[in-house]
């Protein structure tokens, strides 16, 4: 493709190259696929603008899939289906918000907060951390998504009921 090289200054034809690229990441070799473009003109590398993610934050992405972690993504997912804050759902698991902002930008979370927020995506959970901590959410919000997760809890109870007497 013709585009402009950053080191030229001009139009050039620039190409794109795959290469494996192995991340250490707490102790483990993670191999990922990296990309990069090259300008056949001056023989310059350099970084995809356009690419979606860089390669550390794959080789994250593929660590947390060996070890069944929660990906920033997920995260962010059940954040807004509650339509939490960022900061009103680090006050619920007792983070500080740059924190949560990190995950869910893609760093990588530890294993200890990878423990709390799974059991937190429960919903009787997290009532019980909304319980715990009574002003982390104003009276309407907590009011309205508490509502909303009793609902839920009740919709899983009678589904395992279900199950129980053999119907699903
Ligand atoms: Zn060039």
């Amino acid at each position: 493709m013709k585009d402009i090289c950053p080191i030229c200054e001009a139009k050039r034809e620039i190409v794109n190259i795959v290469f494996p690229e192995v991340f250490k990441i707490r102790g483990e070799d993670i191999e990922v696929e990296s990309s990069c473009l090259k300008c056949l003109t001056c023989n310059s590398i350099f970084d995809d603008p356009l690419a979606d993610d860089d390669s550390v934050s794959k080789a994250y992405r593929e660590y947390r899939r060996r070890h069944g972690m929660v990906q920033p993504d997920e995260l962010k997912r059940f954040r807004i289906k509650y339509n939490l804050t960022q900061s009103e759902l680090s006050e619920i698991l007792g983070w500080g918000v740059a924190t949560l902002h990190r995950y869910e930008n893609g760093s990588l979370q530890t294993a200890e907060h990878d423990k709390e927020l799974k059991s937190a995506m429960e919903p009787h959970n997290l009532l019980q951390l909304i319980y715990e901590n009574p002003d982390a959410l104003s009276e309407d919000k907590k009011k309205r998504v508490i509502e909303e997760l009793q609902k839920e809890e009740q919709e899983t109870f009678s589904k395992e009921e279900l199950k129980h007497v053999g119907a699903l």
